[in-house]
């Protein structure tokens, strides 16, 4: 080191030390506290996903079954989730722009819960693009988490769409005689989504299909039944990628991949639940597909991993849209 190059070091230090913070604590502006708008976006070959939050609840610990206590502790804190009140759960949807259609795959909540979720409208709106653009939705399952957002207050909150739901599904919940003949805590259930679609069955806008019907070009519909009868998964292909939109293949990450067998209070049939979500991780780990889960972390895209006993789950990585164009 030489000599001038020393003095200059010793000038510059000294210099810093002198420096005294002229921020003071009157200039700080104020925290901000509000999230980043709740949406997430990627290219699936030439189609484009946005992922829309429509926010997050709290799932009791008691309604995770075929666990024991002491097993679940473990596998939260190892995920370091504190569940002193309960586990949180994200409500995601899916909007994919294929070129040719603008699909919403689940619509979230809207008003059907509380103040903490509904938030789907204004972020789709936020992510670029307004309800009335919408030309299909694809729902997973009828269950008020994810249809009672295709209501508006007892309108059609996507007044051109069609609404798509497996003729399973439609059968049981939309059917006055199963509601009729479903226990008292059930209820509520069918009647929030009878609801929900109602606008759209008045309207001749409710479309039931069967198992195997192709609904639009590289969109393919994959029966996964359990969690409801006629649950049902969405295969997006652009490209030769692949996207399997699962709806409720997952509820907790933190315990469900360690531990398929994990089941939830409101699967309606448990055992075919764990059948289901075995096949498909097994599935969408040998494929290598994207998934995208209802109540996965936002932006809940991903990859599933097979691991030495169980899966794991692997986020998304954030990146530019066009992350691989020059
Ligand atoms: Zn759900």
């Amino acid at each position: 080191m030489t000599q001038t190059f020393r003095r200059t070091l010793l000038a510059i230090a000294l210099a810093c030390a002198s420096v005294t913070p002229s921020v003071n604590a009157a200039s700080v502006p104020a925290q901000q506290q509000t999230q980043v708008p709740g949406y997430y976006r990627m290219m699936l070959g030439t189609m484009e996903v946005t992922a829309l939050y429509d926010g997050n609840t709290m799932l009791k610990t008691s309604l995770f079954h075929n666990i024991s206590e002491p097993d679940m502790q473990k596998l939260l804190a190892r995920m370091f989730v504190d569940s002193t009140s309960g586990i949180q759960t994200a409500v995601n949807a899916f909007l994919v722009n294929t070129g040719t259609h603008l699909i919403l795959v689940d619509a979230g909540t809207a008003q059907c819960f509380g103040p903490t979720l509904g938030k789907i409208l204004g972020n789709l709106r936020a992510a670029g693009y307004q309800p009335e653009q919408v030309d299909s939705i694809l729902l997973t399952h009828l269950h008020p988490d994810h249809a009672c957002g295709i209501n508006d207050q007892g309108k059609a909150a996507f007044p051109n769409a069609t609404v798509y739901v497996a003729k399973a599904e439609a059968d049981y919940w939309l059917s006055k005689e199963i509601a009729q003949k479903a226990p008292e805590a059930a209820q509520p259930m069918f009647k929030l989504s009878q609801e929900a679609v109602a606008p759209y069955e008045t309207q001749g806008r409710l479309k039931r299909y069967a198992p195997g019907d192709t609904l639009f070009p590289g969109v393919e519909a994959v029966s996964t039944p359990g969690h409801t009868p006629g649950h049902t998964a969405y295969l997006f292909s652009s490209e030769g990628q692949n996207l399997l939109l699962w709806g409720d293949i997952v509820h907790s990450h933190s315990l469900q991949f360690a531990q398929p067998k994990v089941t939830l209070e409101f699967d309606t049939d448990s055992k075919q639940a764990i059948a289901t979500r075995l096949k498909v991780f097994a599935d969408v780990a040998k494929k290598q597909l994207w998934v995208g889960g209802a109540h996965l972390p936002f932006p809940g895209l991903g990859h599933v991993r097979a691991e030495k006993s169980g899966y794991a789950w692997v986020p998304v990585e954030y990146a530019p849209v066009n992350s691989k164009k020059p």
